[in-house]
């Protein structure tokens, strides 16, 4: 996995959430036309966990951007809640052509291919084997189970299914989860369903491994420091691996 983009917020030094499984997939698309380059044309998939705009900005002008040079759909996979927030909000032919009725350049197909994903199935997607899972953050939002070897919360804040994977299947290793704002935020990241060091170690208590390599993103970049030194603070640092943009992690 090479990550494109590791935090909540986008600065001059963060980039929005995106997550390179393979060249032909990816999870979330917050930062993909910088990242990628012309390389975003090889891209099949596109999983989104949810339609908040860090997690979406990249999508709809990457699409138009490279449309005349697209030779195959664009496969996006989300919840069906999900899919009917970006088609009633984003690619509603007001803020953006409704690329799933537009055909690529060479007619092979529409330009976007929307696919609905099921909590708790499996999926075979790309070279990844998938499963979607309700986190507690947004209608319809999802964390993803990939190859049976790592879980990817994306923005939770309660925990209740990422727990219950990893304590009931041994064969998961990795966990890649949220912390967003400091703990001093706590009422912010309560109302916009998020995690703090304090909540996350709160969340922890619920996890009865302690074989978990454990990776923080989505940090809202102008808090980085804080975080960090709270993480510190509470002793939870040198259990845990900060994310940034470019970091790569070999999943299993
Ligand atoms: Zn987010
Ligand atoms: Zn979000």
């Amino acid at each position: 996995m090479k990550i494109l983009g590791a935090f909540g917020s986008k600065t001059k030094n963060s980039q929005l959430s995106a997550y390179l499984l393979d060249e032909k997939t990816v999870i979330d698309a917050g930062n993909l036309i910088q990242s990628l380059g012309r390389d975003f044309l090889k891209l099949d998939n596109i999983l989104i966990t949810h339609a908040h705009f860090d997690h979406i900005a990249d999508l709809p002008t990457a699409i138009d951007t490279f449309y005349s040079k697209l030779e195959k759909p664009v496969n996006v996979f989300a919840t069906q809640e999900v899919i009917d927030i970006l088609k009633e909000n984003i690619f509603n032919n007001k803020v953006w052509p409704d690329f799933s009725k537009i055909p690529l350049s060479n007619n092979n197909g529409n330009t976007i291919v929307f696919h609905a994903l099921e909590f708790f199935k499996d999926y075979t997607i790309g070279n990844f084997r998938i499963k979607p899972y309700p986190n507690f953050h947004t209608f319809g939002s999802c964390g993803y189970v990939i190859n049976d070897a790592m879980v990817f919360t994306s923005d939770t804040f309660l925990c209740y299914h990422t727990w219950d994977f990893l304590n009931n299947n041994k064969n998961l290793k990795q966990l890649i989860i949220e912390v967003s704002f400091p703990s001093s935020f706590n009422r912010l990241a309560v109302l916009s369903k998020h995690l703090t060091p304090l909540l996350l170690k709160d969340e922890l208590k619920a996890l009865q491994r302690d074989d978990i390599k454990i990776y923080i993103n989505h940090m809202k970049y102008e808090y980085r420091d804080a975080i960090i030194n709270e993480l510190k603070e509470i002793d939870l640092y040198d259990r845990v691996t900060i994310l940034n943009d470019d970091s790569e992690i070999e999943i299993g």
